[in-house]
């Protein structure tokens, strides 16, 4: 499936850069072009891949390149303003290529928070290509105003795109790491989920041809549902001579893939990737649709093994539109991705509201008393001092 990725604030910019890193190094040739938005000139000026006729550097008017600083009222004032300097970028893209648009952004900061959602709400006026959005969670630890963004962000922008995909930090952080390198990490977790899946849709005529090969209206109909989806993974070696990482496969296929240990080896896969860590934990019943891909070479992807895990995944979500498919590529590793879409047994968002609702409650409070002391402290009385003007 082709997208055209747009990367809001840093950590849009930064996971696109990752998701186009691992684009190239591993020839998936799903990213058709990107283009990174900021308000803060040095976060654009950071970005590896993402050329710099492709960035665009918005409310310089207001801001001075300097950035909104996690004030996200604030980044959607700025993008709005300036957002014909985005859609000029947007229509030099080779949309007609393009299957959908991916919008990437942290809700937790300003740009990418504020920013993210107006994109969205501009492109689906503009174009008929379905927009998703990629929105990244801020962890526990990153304190009330970063919660209170996300939650607020994630409310708007869950209504401007056809389906939110979520990312939490929180699910994924670990301690004792410095952030940088934790964040690094993590990109290239993400990458690796949305590589596998979004390259799993395209075919180049030069690949082996897929027995139920996924294609992107698949990935479209099961985004469809709408809301709020997650994306599980799992993955083990073969047992034989090392190949390339999930190289494109040149040669034919070689079907010997339906014996049990294959089999075997691919629903107890799918299993682990929706039952694992997914992108953000939550119940999987009651998920409205799903998708199995599962890639390796094709001589180990059981056809059945993969009937299987999706009956199995119909059962434990309690929906019948799970679709499914294989995508071969040489490789020594078999990988499963389950997309969730439609997810609405979600603790963390619940958590997150709750947190944000009383961070906006003692925000509010503060304010308050902030103003009624600093009358008190430079009151001088009434035989006092007059102001100058
Ligand atoms: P903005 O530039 O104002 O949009 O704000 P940032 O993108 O810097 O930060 C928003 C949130 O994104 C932070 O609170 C973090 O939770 C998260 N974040 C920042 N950088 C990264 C990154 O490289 N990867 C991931 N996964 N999250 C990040």
């Amino acid at each position: 499936m082709k997208l055209a990725l747009i990367g809001v604030g840093q950590a849009g910019g930064k996971v696109v850069d990752a998701l186009i890193d691992y684009d190239r190094r591993t020839k998936s040739d799903y990213i058709v072009d990107t283009i990174a938005v900021n308000t803060a000139r040095a976060d654009l000026m950071g970005l590896r891949f993402v050329p710099e006729a492709h960035q665009v550097l918005v409310g310089t008017s207001r801001v001075k390149g300097h950035g909104v600083g996690a004030d996200n009222e604030l980044g959607a004032e700025v993008t709005a303003e300036d957002v014909g300097d985005i859609l000029s970028k947007v229509d030099d893209l080779p949309v007609h290529e393009i299957d959908a648009f991916l919008i990437v952004a942290g809700l937790g900061g300003g740009t990418g928070s504020g920013g993210a959602p107006v994109i969205a709400r501009e492109l689906k006026h503009i174009y008929t290509e379905p927009v998703y959005g990629l929105g990244i969670l801020p962890a526990r630890n990153e304190g009330g105003i970063y919660t209170l963004n996300a939650a607020r962000s994630l409310q708007t922008f869950v209504g401007e795109v056809d389906n939110l995909i979520l990312f939490d930090n929180e699910a994924w952080r670990r301690s004792g790491e410095s952030l940088e390198s934790g964040y690094s990490e993590i990109n290239t977790e993400l990458a690796r989920r949305l590589g596998i899946l979004f390259s799993a849709g395209e075919t180049d005529g030069s690949n082996a041809v897929a027995e139920s090969v996924v294609d992107a209206s698949e990935i479209i109909n099961t985004l469809a549902s709408g809301g709020i989806s997650t994306i599980g993974y799992a993955s083990v070696e073969l047992d034989r001579p090392k190949q390339g990482l999930f190289s494109r496969l040149a040669g034919g296929p070689s079907r010997e893939a339906d014996n049990g240990e294959s089999m075997n080896r691919i629903t107890s896969l799918v299993r682990r990737a929706a039952l694992g860590r997914l992108t953000l934990p939550c119940e999987i019943a009651g998920t409205e649709r799903g998708l199995v891909v599962v890639a390796g070479p094709p001589d180990v992807l059981s056809r059945r093994g993969i009937e299987r895990a999706r009956t199995w995944l119909e059962e434990e979500t309690g929906t019948m539109e799970i679709r499914g498919g294989d995508y071969p590529v040489e490789s020594n590793f078999v990988a499963a991705v389950t997309l969730l879409s439609g997810v609405y047994n979600v603790p963390r968002v619940k958590e997150l509201q709750a947190v944000a609702i009383e961070t906006q409650r003692d925000m509010l409070a503060k304010r308050q008393s902030s103003a009624a002391s600093l009358e008190e402290l430079v009151d001088s009385g009434d035989d006092g001092l007059e102001p100058l003007f």
